[in-house]
């Protein structure tokens, strides 16, 4: 646990720069950047770290890349497995493809950024859960409470960052400013903002404890259903990892998730050698996120103080294994707009400009993959290609991977 560094007295009786709702990879390397180029910033969450979060697990080079160059890896820090290879499996058939990055999981990733975070200086407030933000010309009052308590704080700053992933119910509230043009536009509260894709799946996850499966560490298992997917990784503590994206219809007919998790396995790994208990996977506590695929706006209240990154700007369904690195890619832009404009409106426009060339391609290249593994004979009949042709599982991982990936890496 990493203990609070301020009292919630003293975070609401200072005014500051800004403050960050969220800290998964995307809020903790933004406050990071931010405090590193000496911003005062607050950090909330409404958990404490180490936390779950259903997750692959999987690090992208996008991801490895952003950790690289934010240097927050130190030599007593587990350290992230290399992965070697993926294993596609539809419908019996099974293609093991080369692959690059690492696996990690989320209760070690997040919590060295949270540390590295308040090493930098920045401020960090665990189990605080941000209900509401109101902007104003001169600043935004963010309300919120102690998880689990009742009386309400608010807290002052220049900008607020939501950073709250796919779960965000930060309401953005009405703005101080009556008579500015925008005000009944804004006051929608965030939800009705988000615009999520029709029969958008939704995840589940869980860890299962080590003797759960026999896949060995450096491997991914991507095994492709009728009505769904299922990512199955060994984490650097050696438990097994199960991160899943299915059609609601899917979950709902087979009772519990657990269940739809079980039939897509035994649907998918049937004749492939590969097991995974079903035990396990009853007894997991299973964790589900609302619908995957979404897009939120970027800036948010009238007078272009509040901002969104990472999950809670917008996310495409996980088969690629990508959010952690745009989460992190994303802080990067998000910092260097902030860090480079005074002005709210200009800072505003260049975090737009810059989200929109940096992700737009990427996010068109995911819906296209989401579409396809809607298909498991589409998938099955590209294993059983790969299987004949190993050259075709090159241009496999770069449909995956994606050929503009070196943009993102490079920033340009
Ligand atoms: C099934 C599945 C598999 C995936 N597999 C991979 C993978 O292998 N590789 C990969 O790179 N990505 C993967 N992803 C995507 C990845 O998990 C996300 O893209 C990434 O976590 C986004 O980071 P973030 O910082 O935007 O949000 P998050 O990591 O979701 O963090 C949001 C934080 O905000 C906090 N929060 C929320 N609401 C509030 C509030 N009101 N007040 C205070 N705090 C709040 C939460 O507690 C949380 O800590 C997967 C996702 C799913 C669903």
């Amino acid at each position: 646990m990493i203990g609070a560094t301020l009292s919630h007295a003293d975070a609401a009786g200072r005014h500051w720069q800004f403050i960050v709702v969220g800290a998964g990879p995307g809020g903790s390397a933004t406050a990071l950047r931010l405090a590193r180029a000496g911003r005062s910033v607050l950090l909330v969450d409404r958990g404490d770290m180490p936390r779950a979060k259903v997750c692959g697990c999987c690090l992208s080079a996008t991801a490895l890349h952003e950790l690289a160059a934010l240097d927050v890896f130190s030599g007593d820090d587990p350290a992230p497995v290399p992965l070697a290879a993926v294993r596609i499996v539809a419908g019996g058939r099974a293609a093991r493809v080369p692959l690059g990055g690492a696996t990690l999981s989320r209760e070690a990733l997040d919590t060295i950024l949270v540390e590295r975070a308040v090493e930098a200086g920045v401020h960090w407030l665990p189990e605080f859960l941000v209900t509401s933000l109101a902007d104003a010309v001169d600043g935004v009052c963010l309300t919120g409470r102690a998880v689990g308590a009742e009386p309400t704080l608010s807290i002052a700053c220049d900008h607020a960052v939501i950073a709250a992933g796919l779960a965000d119910h930060v309401r953005i509230d009405a703005c101080i400013d009556p008579t500015a043009p925008q005000a009944t536009a804004d006051n929608q509260p965030l939800r009705s903002q988000r615009a999520v894709a029709a029969a958008s799946r939704i995840g589940l996850g869980a860890t299962l404890p080590a003797a759960a499966s026999d896949l060995p560490a450096g491997e991914l298992v991507m095994a492709v259903g009728r009505g769904g997917y299922v990512g199955i990784v060994r984490l650097e503590d050696g438990r097994i990892d199960i991160a899943a994206a299915i059609d609601r219809a899917t979950i709902a007919a087979a009772g519990r998730p657990a269940d739809a998790i079980v039939a897509l396995l035994a649907e998918s790994l049937d004749g492939s050698g590969m097991r995974v208990s079903s035990a396990a996977l009853h007894a997991a506590d299973m964790r589900a996120t609302p619908p995957l695929t979404h897009r939120s706006p970027l800036v948010a209240g009238v007078h272009a103080r509040i901002f969104r990154i990472g999950d809670a700007a917008g996310y495409v369904e996980p088969f690629t294994g990508e959010g952690m690195g745009w989460a992190l890619a994303n802080a990067r832009i998000f910092a260097a707009a902030a860090l480079a404009a005074d002005r709210p409106h200009v800072m505003a426009d260049r975090y737009r400009s810059g989200h929109d060339r940096l992700f737009s391609a990427h996010h068109a290249r995911c819906r296209g993959v989401a579409r396809a593994v809607r298909h498991p004979w589409l998938v099955s009949g590209a294993v059983r290609l790969a299987q004949l042709a190993p050259w075709i599982a090159a241009h496999v991982v770069s449909l995956l991977v994606g050929a503009s990936a070196r943009r993102l890496l490079s920033g340009k």
